[in-house]
């Protein structure tokens, strides 16, 4: 199952190829970065990062290449790019999540079957998308007029490493199909399908100079992409912090545009009087709380039980209980694996130190916590009650496989648990009764509601966050398109 992965893995670092430019892979030029896997703390290997000069040289070449214009002048061109690049994601599902499960810790299976396949959807729809455009007309006694979507020229992403290839998806696919070159600065901490990625890129036809794939740590080669003259549009997937800082540099610059996607604390509201089969529900939260170990933007870090039956409470947080009790927690690599581990020693830390200070302050831990290995940075999932607001865990992104269970007893006050947190990026509500969900649907302020089941939509869907989860664009459906466009008015005089 993994030999392609091994050698893929080895095509990369044992010859040090950690940046691929025009002309190809290359070696970075900038100081050596050790890949530890989270599965077992192990060294994968290093590769050395690209230098400030490789950022400069592989902008100028994305700069020349665009400006040169038979990418950005051909969408029929870039539609058949983007779908040859599609078949040939799926064709190498099991390198990519081999690269994605030694170095992320991500489930190999649910690479394979969500992640990869979650690419090359993005990839054909874009290229659906760009196949259609051709503007808007206007005609009139003052003239004829023509509104353009042109593309912005030269996109800079910065992707994190929770959904390693899935981001560069969601990024990668409508900034091509806009017809723009790009730079991608994949997280240190995920680095390598990225790089696979522009090797099938290369496969596929996208030219020389459009695609550039950078290995580099944030504080050097990202917050340089920030500052950089000549990138157009930065698109950022990551935490908050940073993500403020590229708005910073943005002003500090050239005034590049910036599109940031900042996480949540998403609820996940179960509406008592409307919510059948708590098993089932508690299952979907299982799935919805736990997966990927809980790193997730969108990921139920809370669930909102509504209602007064204090009966109905308690079969409720019984089912919770069970659903986290089964969960798998193994190795990535092994069918039947739910959940590996957490990314590195530092997320391993926070959510430890986390949990340690609600519990302190009186939180209980409700489930009987699953046997981890002691290598590599793993955490079992949890359901803890009782957290409180002046907690750390009370206030922020958790990002792990843990969720708290909190109860209200009217609507209105669980809606204001959801529209009073700085945080707005996604939600669930859980109600059988199709005029009370609209009731919820109509309240809740959140980039993505879902009804009825745990859900990010779809790559027709757009994906972001209200309030401070995120800033400008968005990620998916033809919103994206959107992020990595210009909108240009070309008037004709009447002669
Ligand atoms: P991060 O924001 O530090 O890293 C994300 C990306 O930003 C990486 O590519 C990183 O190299 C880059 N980066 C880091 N510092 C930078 C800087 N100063 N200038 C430019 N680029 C920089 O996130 P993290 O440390 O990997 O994770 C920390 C927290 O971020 C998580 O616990 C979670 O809350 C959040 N996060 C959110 C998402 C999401 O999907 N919204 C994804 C990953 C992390």
């Amino acid at each position: 199952m993994t030999d392609t992965g091994k050698q893929a893995l080895a095509a990369l670092i044992d010859s040090d190829l950690g940046v691929y430019t025009t002309g190809g892979f290359t070696t970075g030029e900038g100081p050596g970065l050790d890949l530890i896997s989270p599965i077992d703390g192990e060294l994968i290997g290093t590769v050395r990062e690209a230098s400030e000069g490789q950022l400069d040289a592989a902008v100028a070449s994305a700069r020349a290449t665009f400006n040169e214009r038979s990418w950005a002048d051909d969408g029929a061109h870039r539609a058949e790019v983007l779908r040859r690049l599609a078949d040939l994601v799926v064709d190498n599902a099991e390198q990519i999540a081999y690269l994605d499960g030694i170095e992320a810790g991500k489930v190999f299976a649910d690479s394979v079957a969500e992640d990869v396949e979650d690419v090359a959807a993005n990839l054909r729809f874009s290229a659906d998308l760009i196949s259609r455009d051709d503007g808007r007309h206007l005609q009139g006694p003052e003239g004829w007029g023509w509104v353009r979507r042109i593309p912005i020229g030269v996109v800079g992403a910065i992707l994190p490493w929770n959904y390693p290839i899935a981001m560069l998806g969601w990024k990668v696919a409508p900034a091509l199909a806009a017809g723009n070159a790009m730079i991608i600065k994949p997280s240190e901490d995920s680095t390598l399908s990225a790089l696979h990625f522009a090797s099938l890129a290369e496969q596929a036809g996208v030219p020389d100079g459009i695609l550039h794939v950078l290995t580099g740590t944030g504080a050097n080669i990202g917050a340089a992409m920030g500052l950089h003259p000549d990138i157009d549009v930065l698109t950022f997937t990551g935490s908050g912090p940073v993500g403020r800082s590229f708005l910073e540099s943005s002003a500090k610059s050239n005034l590049k545009k910036v599109s940031l996607e900042l996480g949540g604390r998403a609820a996940y509201i179960v509406d008592a009087e409307h919510a059948g089969d708590f098993d089932a529900i508690a299952s979907d939260i299982a799935g919805a709380a736990f997966g990927t170990s809980g790193q997730n933007c969108t990921a139920a870090s809370r669930v909102v039980f509504v209602g007064d039956d204090d009966a109905a409470f308690e079969r409720f947080r019984s089912a919770l209980v069970a659903a986290a009790e089964a969960v798998t927690v193994g190795d990535p690599f092994t069918d039947g694996t739910d959940i590996g581990p957490v990314i590195n020693a530092k997320a391993l830390d926070r959510i430890t130190a986390w949990v340690d200070e609600a519990v302190n302050k009186g939180a209980r831990i409700l489930n009987t916590t699953a046997e981890v290995p002691t290598s590599g940075t793993w955490y079992p999932p949890t359901v803890i009650e009782g957290v409180p607001a002046d907690s750390e865990l009370g206030r922020g992104e958790i990002f792990g496989p843990l969720t708290q269970l909190l109860r209200t007893s009217s609507r209105d006050e669980a809606v204001a648990a959801i529209n009073d947190e700085p945080y707005g990026l996604a939600s669930t509500v859980w109600c059988e009764d199709l005029g009370t969900a609209k009731w919820w649907s109509d309240r809740i302020r959140v980039g993505t509601l879902a009804v009825n089941g745990y859900s990010e939509g779809t790559v027709a869907t757009p994906f972001g966050g209200l309030r401070q989860s995120g800033f400008w664009g968005r990620d998916n459906g033809p919103e994206a398109l959107e992020t990595y466009q210009e909108t240009m008015t070309v008037w004709i005089a009447p002669q």
